[in-house]
């Protein structure tokens, strides 16, 4: 086993472990339903699954679900899926924050009996403007004296219904001079009459983000809440919470820098947008940067888990190159994408020395160095087509494929040499006259005149027509959302080219979604899952063979 570094996440563990302030870690990721995930929740994901599993702990899987307007079950199913083909599983049932909306009212009731926390009419707006700035201290409330009787029966009365929205909320009494503007008496509780898709028409009041994330963690006995470090600045709210409040654990909230990636928008108010104003078609287009959509487009999860292995856990924001990503996923393809032939964009070509009667069926591996993977057998008669960028009547040298008069090699076949042509009235070639140079299956031809590359085929009475759709990326701008600029401004206009007219190998019919394929000389390839028939094969690129700017 080599020894890689240990980032800090993984060195505050093992001293935690070392020291015996744990006997076993608990983490857990603890997604909002509110959208798909995205790759980086992805790196999220990694982090917690991975350093439970490094150092024999175990994950929890949390719906942080305190906004119910804005998440939903289909959401919910999203994101369990979504973790699992990953590959990854969370420890026993699935948790929700609703599933302690009792307990945390409860521990509501007892902010408000020690005098740390009172209900405030302040509208919203009010509130903004007693908060204070980053100069300036804050004001107390007006109603921040109320007893404790009067706190009770007023939270009972938000509780039953009984005032509208935002007329007022419970709010923990900390310090309105306080330095950070999050202990400047924060919301804990406040008015929402929305339906919510785990407890219904329960509850008319919901805790804050705040208010229910650490005591969340406390009742599931968290050891290490890893987040984001956009939430440093609640972390001494996050501990106030624990420590006035008796709950049965400690947790500890340690941050961790985003990850952010070039060419792409990983929030998801702005994917759903996307969705929303049919840029793209659902949350799982393969042009999304979603986990569903990067599924959908035919990437591996082992590319993600290397992805987020490489970039590493880190305390500095920074922006990760796109061609990173790419170079995971190409590079586990290489290893383990069988190997098909497809021609994208059909010539036909005849082969004048081979019976019109005549069927060979050939058999080639599945891949250049993987036994594993078995072979499979190709058809091959008079009548194939070939890839119509592959045939010029007349070429320099640098041209590696078929010319009047020279050779090129059928991928798994024999060697031909082009004749002639046929054009249309327009003068567009429409098919290519060619000869088999006789003992050439696996061998070089006999009168030592090598061909000058090989080329990919199918044959056209028993290839399957198909289409194939090839994507760009999404955006044009290597920072989208950057410096207020309208990420929509961005799309690229060519971002998805669709062959209707492909040609793929027989044994391509039986692919099955969630296998990704090398299509020889043309890149990686996979089925795709939502519009793809037996009678109508439509299949996704998932990345070219060579880094040529993201195609
Ligand atoms: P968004 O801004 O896209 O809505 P979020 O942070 O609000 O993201 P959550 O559902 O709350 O989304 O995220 C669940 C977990 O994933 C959190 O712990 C969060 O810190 C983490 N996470 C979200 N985005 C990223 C990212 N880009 N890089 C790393 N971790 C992330
Ligand atoms: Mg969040
Ligand atoms: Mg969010």
């Amino acid at each position: 086993v080599k020894s890689k570094p240990q980032h800090f996440i993984q060195q505050i563990i093992r001293r935690d472990l070392e020291q015996g302030l744990h006997q076993k870690i608990v983490t857990r990721f603890p997604p909002e339903p509110n959208g798909y995930l995205h790759i980086g929740h992805a790196k999220s994901i990694c982090l917690n699954f991975g350093v439970a599993q490094e150092f024999g702990g175990v994950c929890n899987l949390r719906f942080d679900d305190t906004n119910p307007e804005k998440e939903s079950e289909e959401f919910v199913n999203s994101i369990m899926a979504d973790v699992k083909w990953l590959g990854f599983q969370w420890d026993g049932k699935v948790k929700y924050t609703s599933d302690y909306f009792d307990q945390l009212y409860n521990w509501a009731i007892h902010l408000i009996n020690e005098g740390l926390a009172f209900v405030c009419d302040l509208s919203a707006e009010q509130m903004r403007e007693y908060r204070g700035t980053l100069t300036e201290p804050g004001k107390n409330s007006p109603y921040r004296d109320r007893s404790v009787e009067e706190n009770l029966a007023l939270f009972e009365k938000m509780r039953a219904g009984e005032f509208d929205e935002g007329t007022c909320s419970l709010r923990a009494k900390i310090d309105m001079a306080s330095p950070n503007i999050n202990l400047r008496d924060p919301i804990i509780y406040r008015i929402k009459k929305a339906h919510h898709h785990q407890t219904g028409d329960k509850w008319c009041i919901y805790p804050s983000y705040d208010f229910a994330h650490g005591q969340s963690d406390a009742i599931e006995g968290i050891t290490h809440s890893i987040c984001t470090l956009e939430f440093e600045d609640h972390k001494p709210l996050y501990d106030w919470f624990i420590q006035h409040l008796p709950v049965p654990a400690v947790p500890r909230q340690y941050e961790f820098a985003r990850l952010n990636i070039n060419y792409a928008v990983t929030s998801k108010r702005k994917l759903k947008q996307l969705v929303d104003e049919g840029y793209v078609d659902g949350w799982n287009d393969p042009r999304m940067p979603t986990i569903s959509g990067m599924r959908r487009r035919g990437y591996t999860p082992s590319s993600l888990r290397e992805f987020c292995e490489r970039i590493g856990v880190t305390r500095s924001d920074g922006v990760v190159d796109v061609s990173m990503l790419e170079f995971c996923v190409r590079d586990d393809l290489d290893k383990n994408a069988p190997r098909a032939m497809c021609v994208l964009r059909p010539l036909k070509l005849t082969i004048t020395n081979y019976p019109a009667d005549k069927v060979e069926y050939l058999s080639v591996h599945n891949h250049p160095s993987r036994e594993d993977l078995g072979s499979r057998e190709l058809v091959f008669s008079n009548t194939l087509y070939i890839e119509d960028e592959d045939f010029r009547e007349e070429a320099n040298k640098k041209y590696k494929r078929l010319v009047i008069g020279k050779r090129v090699r059928l991928r798994g076949a024999y060697v031909i040499e082009a004749d002639s042509c046929v054009k249309d009235d327009n003068g567009n070639i429409i098919e290519v006259k060619a000869r088999i140079i006789e003992n050439t299956l696996g061998k070089d031809p006999e009168d030592g005149v090598k061909p000058k590359g090989v080329i990919h085929w199918v044959s056209a009475a028993h290839a399957r027509d198909c289409e194939v759709r090839l994507y760009d990326r999404l955006f044009n701008d290597e920072a989208p959302d950057a410096g207020g600029k309208n990420f929509l401004d961005a799309i690229n206009p060519n971002n998805l080219a669709i062959l209707p007219n492909a040609k793929v190998e027989p044994a391509l019919a039986n692919a099955s979604v969630g296998t990704t394929f090398q299509f020889e000389r043309q890149g990686y390839f996979c089925l795709d899952s939502k519009y793809s028939t037996a009678e109508h094969l439509v299949f996704n690129r998932t990345i070219g063979l060579k880094d040529s700017a993201g195609k």
